[in-house]
């Protein structure tokens, strides 16, 4: 269960680490921040390579220390605020995020960075008990079990970000720890089912990079995007809400509805079903994980009742979007089987934003790196990581075969 143990850290101020603090859900982090300067204070803020970015960022929040990945970039980050009297440090590399991610003045740590590149710093900040605000969701779908123990054993609050587990959260039963499952008897997981929900099999063969970076609702950064126009990311998705809820792949229904406005259900054995309803806005699950059990503006406007209209759901379907039967059989495999899904979809998004790969090949590339690939307990880190660098490996082959 989501926050098993004691809540921590919930006295304010919340002293925080953004880890991607340039990207979507950072920025949108950032943007709530602003709005309750006397709560919430920035350690640190850590990105890739974006050094104008984060010097804007820097000179903003005055973080005690700032990150990117990039030395170069770092470099450049440095000199420009020598130039100036903000007094952040600033380091580079990946042991440098790790350490803003467990640092002892740190209450609350913003887990964004996007794909396995998240997986140390997450799970840094879940041994270190931090508050976790979880969007890097393919930290959980590598390595679910691990994560989820280290967070029990440390104390560390799991608050999902992703709005669909935000909005479980917010429908299941709440304790003064997290939340149960007394009750439940389903829960179901809506999914907008993207640009080309209504697209034939023909059409989808000839989509483009930037048809499917047009998603209809969310505005997102290019990796969820990709995997949301396959459903790739209702897969994810899925595997996310087994291990943050503890629940099984049957007990999770996909529902998609296109509207997006119904963020997620929970569905009791009494008949009743409760939901999460808001305007598609990161915003709204970032202030909702920041500031639980207590609620704080998030700059999101409510719900105009009247101007809704036709709240629609349907089943999605698994044929012309196979992607998320993929990530159903992974999950029900186990072991390292959903760590191989996610580093070959990896491999698959940036070949096909590469305009390397075709997009009815993504769900045929995964599938064939699953076929391949050794699944086995994903006990440790260690394995974790040797199961996606070799299903890296095998997924490239192939994307390899298909240029060729
Ligand atoms: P994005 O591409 O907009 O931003 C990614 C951030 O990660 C950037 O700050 C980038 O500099 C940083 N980054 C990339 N590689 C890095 C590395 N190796 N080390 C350190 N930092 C690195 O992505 P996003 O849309 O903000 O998504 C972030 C995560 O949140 C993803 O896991 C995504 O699935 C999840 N998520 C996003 C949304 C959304 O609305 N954007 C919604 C739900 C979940
Ligand atoms: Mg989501």
């Amino acid at each position: 269960m989501v926050g098993v143990d004691r809540i921590r850290n919930v006295s304010h101020p919340q002293v925080i680490s953004v880890l991607g603090s340039t990207g979507s859900i950072g920025t949108s982090t950032l943007a709530v921040l602003d709005l309750h300067p006397d709560k919430y204070r920035v350690y640190a803020l850590a990105a890739n390579s974006r050094h104008e970015a984060l010097l804007e960022q820097c000179l903003r929040y005055q973080p005690t220390v700032a990150v990117l990945i990039d030395e170069n970039a770092a470099e450049q980050l440095r000199l420009a605020l020598a130039k100036t009297d903000c007094p952040t440090r600033v380091e580079a590399g990946e042991q440098a995020v790790i350490e803003v991610a467990k640092a002892a003045e740190v209450t609350t740590v913003v887990a964004a960075i996007v794909g396995a590149a998240g997986l140390p710093s997450t799970l840094a900040a879940a041994e270190a008990g931090k508050r976790l605000l979880l969007a890097n969701k393919e930290s959980l779908v590598m390595s679910g079990e691990l994560l989820m123990d280290a967070a029990k054993a440390s104390g560390s609050l799991i608050m999902p970000v992703d709005s669909e587990h935000n909005a479980i959260f917010q429908s299941l039963p709440q304790t003064s720890n997290g939340v149960n499952l007394s009750g439940v008897k389903k829960i179901l997981l809506t999914a907008s089912g993207g640009p080309f929900r209504n697209w034939t099999k023909d059409e989808l063969s000839v989509v483009t990079p930037q048809q499917a970076l047009n998603h209809p609702n969310w505005s997102m950064g290019p990796k969820v995007t990709i995997d949301s126009s396959t459903l790739m990311n209702k897969g994810l998705e899925l595997i996310e809400a087994c291990h943050l809820f503890h629940v099984g792949a049957d007990d999770v229904q996909v529902l998609v509805h296109p509207q997006s406005v119904v963020h997620s259900m929970v569905a009791y054995v009494d008949g009743s079903v409760i939901a999460q309803l808001g305007l598609p806005d990161m915003r709204t699950p970032i202030a909702h994980a920041l500031s639980w059990p207590s609620r704080i503006e998030s700059g999101v406007q409510s719900l105009d009742f009247l101007a809704l209209s036709n709240l629609t759901f349907e089943a999605p379907d698994l044929d012309r979007f196979p992607c998320l039967r993929l990530a159903i059989e992974a999950q029900r495999a186990g072991g390292t089987a959903p760590t191989v899904l996610n580093a070959a979809n990896e491999v698959c998004v940036e070949a096909f934003l590469n305009e390397s790969v075709a997009f009815l090949q993504l769900p045929d590339t995964i599938e064939y790196t699953l076929s391949h690939a050794k699944i086995t307990p994903a006990s440790d880190l260690p394995t974790i990581i040797e199961a996606d660098k070799s299903a890296r490996q095998i997924a490239r082959e192939m994307l390899g075969r298909l240029s060729a």
